[in-house]
């Protein structure tokens, strides 16, 4: 089928309105997050109900047109990109909460809903909904479902697939199914599990069932100031070492903190080294244990000082500065590059080392700012835009940091996905069987292969082994060239 004959078959569908197929429109569906990779689609459809998604894949399959499910398109690893062109399908429309349910605590909502909408509406009633991305007033719950994603609170709370209890889906053949249970533990197979963080390479959720859980009696919100990162590290090993799983822990460095004072004026000293914020939750005696037990190990590690929240303002300013960490980078760089990578915690330290070797070793600045309690870093990679190589120089510095992290034993991605940007890093997790074993499922789910495509998994043209400059470990090892296949271009 011909471009002029989708477009004018997808109005069919969706109405005219709803079809976005102008060049200048579809550069807003070019990127993600990432905007490192660009890949621009024949053409945008923008469904508003699970029958329309359905009537736009079955076009899509049979005319055998590549198509892509794109929530708020606030991913980092490039999932929502269309690097074989086709057809991108906006879930943006279907963004209602469609039934609050208190007595079984539980919320069905569709999957365009922006994130923190959920918590907005039930917070009132003294409910909310855990999972909180970092980006959880921008992304949506569809994509959160596709990516299995994680945020501060995870830590404690678990990531999204903790919180999904049934979904709507349509399938790649155009196919609608229910999975999942209102009730825990359904008979049969956890397909729930499978299909939470698949990427929206397994199916297109139309409606999901998320769990709600009750606000605790007590909240407590600190920022633990540090001279050195060393000493914020080993206070996090310190803390869950002594078996206390805070709401949340996030670290940050000292040109995060410059960033975020430049930009929000979240009160951070900005002459300190790191600082932790620390959040504890639940009953209020427990909290109040907990709190003086934390602050006890933050002076075995040389606390510099620590600053308790009084109220909900200054709770929230706090909260402020690490949520708008990632755009406050806008504040002393032109441009960055985030990776997400796990370690476990013990190697905090160690891995933080690398990075700033690394670091010194490209000549780009490096930031730290990340979910330490569970080992999962996001280092923001600064360099220019404007200055030729410097973005292949920011990539080649990622792919070593994600090289270090599987070295201790950690992964080349925590929240943010395989997508397209790390599909090359797989063979370095996984054996040839690992991966056909994954590939065996993605085939019962996605037989033709239609369903956003050149995702995840790493393809023979684009993987290719070099002669390594060293040994694992070294820097400037490179064990991968990354080729681009297909539409995808480098920014
Ligand atoms: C500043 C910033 C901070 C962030 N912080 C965090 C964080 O703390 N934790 C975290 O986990 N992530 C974080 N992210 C990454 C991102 O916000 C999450 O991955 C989020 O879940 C993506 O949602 P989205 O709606 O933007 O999805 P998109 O980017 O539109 O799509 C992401 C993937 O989901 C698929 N998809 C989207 N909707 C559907 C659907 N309805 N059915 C099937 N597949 C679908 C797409 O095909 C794609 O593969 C952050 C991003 C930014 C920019």
């Amino acid at each position: 089928m011909d471009r002029a004959r989708l477009i004018h078959a997808m109005a069919d569908v969706v109405g005219p309105t709803y079809v976005i197929s102008d060049p200048a429109e579809l550069k807003v569906y070019e990127a993600d997050g990432l905007t490192i990779f660009k890949a621009t689609p024949d053409v945008v459809a923008l469904p508003k109900s699970a029958v329309e998604v359905a009537d736009v894949v079955r076009l899509c399959a049979r005319e055998r047109v590549p198509f892509v499910p794109r929530g708020a398109g606030t991913g980092l690893s490039g999932g929502a990109l269309a690097v074989e062109g086709g057809v991108v399908i906006g879930l943006n429309r279907m963004n209602r909460v469609l039934e609050v349910d208190y007595a079984n605590q539980r919320a069905v909502i569709e999957p365009g809903a922006i994130n923190i909408w959920l918590t907005n509406q039930v917070s009132p009633d003294g409910y909310y909904y855990a999972p909180d991305p970092a980006s959880q007033t921008a992304c949506s719950v569809g994509g959160n479902v596709a990516e299995n994603s994680g945020g501060p609170h995870c830590l404690k709370y678990g990531v999204t697939t903790n919180h999904v209890l049934a979904l709507e889906i349509v399938l790649a053949t155009g196919e609608t199914i229910e999975i999942g249970s209102w009730t825990p533990d359904p008979p049969g197979y956890d397909l729930t599990g499978v299909f939470v963080g698949s990427e929206g390479t397994f199916g297109i959720v139309t409606k999901i069932v998320v769990r709600l859980l009750k606000r605790p009696e007590a909240v407590k919100t600190m920022l633990l100031v540090f001279e050195t990162i060393a000493d914020a590290s080993a206070t996090v090993s310190g803390i869950i070492g002594r078996g206390i799983i805070p709401a949340a822990i996030e670290m940050m460095d000292n040109l995060t903190i410059q960033a975020v004072e430049k930009g929000v004026h979240a009160g951070y000293p900005t002459d300190a080294g790191s600082v932790l914020l620390v959040e504890l939750d639940g009953p209020r005696a427990e909290v109040e244990a907990l709190a003086e037990s934390v602050i006890a190990v933050g002076r075995e590690h040389r606390m510099r000082e620590v600053r308790v929240a009084r109220d909900d303002a200054e709770r929230t300013l706090l909260w402020k500065g690490r949520k708008a960490a990632f755009a406050a980078m806008g504040q002393i760089s032109s441009a960055y590059y985030v990776q997400d990578g796990v370690i476990p915690r013990t190697q905090l330290l160690k891995i933080l080392g690398e990075i700033d070797a690394l670091s010194r070793h490209y000549g780009l600045r490096v930031a730290n700012v990340f979910h330490a309690g569970d080992g999962n870093l996001h280092p923001l990679i600064l360099y220019d835009d404007r200055v030729g190589g410097e973005v292949q120089k920011a990539e080649a510095m990622g792919a070593e940091i994600m090289q270090r992290c599987i070295a201790v034993g950690g992964s080349i991605t925590g929240e943010h996905g395989v997508g397209f940007e790390k599909r090359d890093f797989m063979p370095l997790m996984y054996t040839p069987a690992d991966l056909e074993a994954m590939a065996k499922v993605k085939r019962v789910w996605n037989p033709d292969g239609l369903l956003n495509p050149g995702k995840i998994f790493p393809t023979s043209k684009s993987c290719v082994e070099v002669s390594a400059a060293g040994k694992p470990g070294d820097i400037g090892y490179k064990p991968h060239r990354i080729e681009l296949e297909g539409k995808a271009q480098r920014f």
